[in-house]
């Protein structure tokens, strides 16, 4: 999760278990705009093996997971969902999309809803490169396009109102992050553009992403007005810290925000 960054530096901040695994949140946020309920990423889901899900220590129990159950516990049914966007397409972004019944079929899990992908990530999810492909998993998406479910986007666009996809490429070339605007505050969901608070300086930058110096600059860009603009940072992978903001002051570090309850 550090790329080159020496452990010695980085366990200081999270501590690995004795198989070198350290906690990571999969949060997906889900977003209540004026005129749809929007969803952000699905987490792991629940089409993987035992060894799959030993190697990577998933604990995603509910009905079917975590992230259901976390939508009904807001008062929401999963018909409710309107939209759901996919950062990118990696399992751990898009496994929930589609969900394994107790006969074994795999069905959308948000039978309602429209999935919004970038046209270059779908593009690039069937790359035949073997250290691309590593990531991505057809059965999380290909259904999905074949049913015609999928709404491919080009590049930064409004999505619907107080609600702005921003492509942040580095970790694949057409990663995107999501930008909200309510009550004259900005958020932003960074997903793997800096996936904990951890991550924020810059050249902590993941041995996943497939091009890190293209990350490097895409954070730089971004934190900036992030830091300028006093905008909310929420981090996907953080297990500690769901969110939280740069301090106003010249060269002050970044604070964690107090936070309600946070779920899945
Ligand atoms: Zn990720």
């Amino acid at each position: 999760m550090f790329g080159v960054v020496p452990r010695p530096l980085w366990e200081k901040k999270i501590p690995p278990d004795h198989r070198h695994r350290i906690p990571l949140a999969l949060r997906c946020l889900l977003i209540e705009a004026p005129n749809a309920l929007v969803l952000v990423d699905t987490g792991v889901g629940n089409k993987e093996s035992e060894k799959f899900r030993d190697i990577y220590g998933v604990d995603n129990g509910g009905d079917p997971t975590r992230l259901e159950d976390a939508i009904r516990s807001l008062g929401f049914e999963l018909e409710d969902v309107d939209l759901v966007v996919n950062t990118h397409l990696h399992f751990d972004h898009a496994g929930g999309n589609m969900v394994a019944r107790s006969d074994g079929s795999f069905v959308p899990s948000f039978p309602e809803a429209r999935f919004v992908i970038q046209k270059g990530e779908l593009e690039f999810a069937d790359s035949p490169n073997e250290r691309v492909r590593a990531s991505y998993m057809g059965k999380n998406y290909k259904p999905l396009v074949e049913a015609g479910r999928v709404d491919a986007v080009e590049g930064s666009t409004s999505l619907v109102q107080g609600v702005r996809l921003l492509l942040t490429p580095g970790h694949t070339p057409f990663h995107q992050s999501v930008v909200l605007e309510s009550q004259g505050e900005i958020a932003i969901f960074l997903a793997d553009l800096c996936p904990t608070s951890a991550h924020l300086p810059l050249p902590w930058i993941m041995g996943y992403d497939l091009e890190p110096l293209v990350t490097l600059e895409t954070k730089r860009t971004v934190l900036e007005r992030a830091r300028e603009e006093g905008w909310i940072l929420i981090f996907q992978h953080d297990a500690a810290v769901p969110w939280g903001r740069f301090k106003a002051e010249e060269d002050a570090g970044f604070e964690p925000m107090e936070t309600g309850e946070t779920r899945g």
